[in-house]
């Protein structure tokens, strides 16, 4: 029998690995149980057994966040096992490839777009009617500050994370009134499996450009992401919160 949670349930898509993985961690520490997204089962279940294993409570629902579909009806299971989540993480995400406005194809373009874009609207359509019946929600999604920046050789996912701030900030005007926050968290470089992968050199001269001198965390991430959805977060709605170790302030 399928049972209702009492504890407040998290949405964290992206979760099998990266930021997504640190945010779903966190909440999992501050009592949430966490409904782990992505479509990789494996990951997912690995990840559940250690956030078990340390206490905390976690369900794996492999999915892609692109296919409308599967995304309502992988939130209608979760709906009929847990409740209306209270809070959804919009985080998975994928960047490149690197090419000049004139070299990226349409297939490219739909991809990115796919993913970074219609993925989170995929989940705040199924979830805001929810929320604004429970009177409570919190929405977070993750952009990157070339939401807010430009960037040679990446034009389409400057694209995707544009439209996500702006997305973030019209639910915010829109929904705010039913007790619901939305809001975008602006991540710089942050130390990721694709950050880690680059060459030494690329990696150097990025880190010449951060004041900080060196790269972000995900658990950086996740902490911004907790205060949101947090006790004190509430009265933050509609904003893009840059974290970047201070490189968009020379920009
Ligand atoms: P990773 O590549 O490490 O992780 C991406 C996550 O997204 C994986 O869990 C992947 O899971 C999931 N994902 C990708 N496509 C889909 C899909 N179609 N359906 C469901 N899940 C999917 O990336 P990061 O952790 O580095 O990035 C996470 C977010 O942060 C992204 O939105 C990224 O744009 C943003 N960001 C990252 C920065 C960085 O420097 N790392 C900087 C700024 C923003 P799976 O493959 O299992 O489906």
């Amino acid at each position: 029998m399928e049972t209702q949670s009492k504890a407040p349930v998290a949405v964290v898509t992206g979760a099998s690995r990266g930021i997504g993985a640190a945010i779903a961690t966190v909440l999992a520490r501050n009592g949430f149980e966490v409904t782990l997204l992505s479509r990789d089962a494996v990951a997912l279940a690995q990840l559940q057994e250690q956030l078990s294993a340390a206490g905390g409570r976690a369900w794996p629902l492999a999915c892609d966040v692109a296919d409308q579909d599967a995304v309502t009806s992988a939130l209608d299971r979760l709906e009929a096992r847990l409740g209306v989540p209270r809070v959804i993480v919009n985080n998975a995400g994928i960047g490149g490839p690197f090419h000049r406005v004139d070299e990226v194809s349409v297939a490219e373009w739909n991809l990115l777009f796919g993913v970074n874009v219609e993925g989170v609207r995929n989940l705040c359509h199924w979830a805001l009617p929810r929320m604004k019946a429970e009177g409570y929600g919190r929405i977070v999604n993750i952009a990157s500050i070339m939401g807010l920046f430009g960037g040679a050789q990446s034009s389409t996912y400057a694209a995707t994370k544009h439209a996500i701030v702006g997305y973030s900030k019209a639910i915010a005007a829109e929904w705010g009134a039913y007790g619901i926050t939305c809001n975008a968290v602006c991540p710089g470089y942050i130390e990721t499996e694709m950050l880690a992968n680059a060459p030494p050199a690329s990696r150097e001269r990025l880190l010449e450009r951060i004041p900080a001198k060196r790269f972000g965390t995900p658990e950086e991430v996740a902490g911004l992401v907790a205060f949101l959805v947090g006790p004190f977060g509430g009265y933050v709605n509609g904003s893009s919160l840059v974290m970047d170790g201070g490189l968009s302030s020379h920009l």
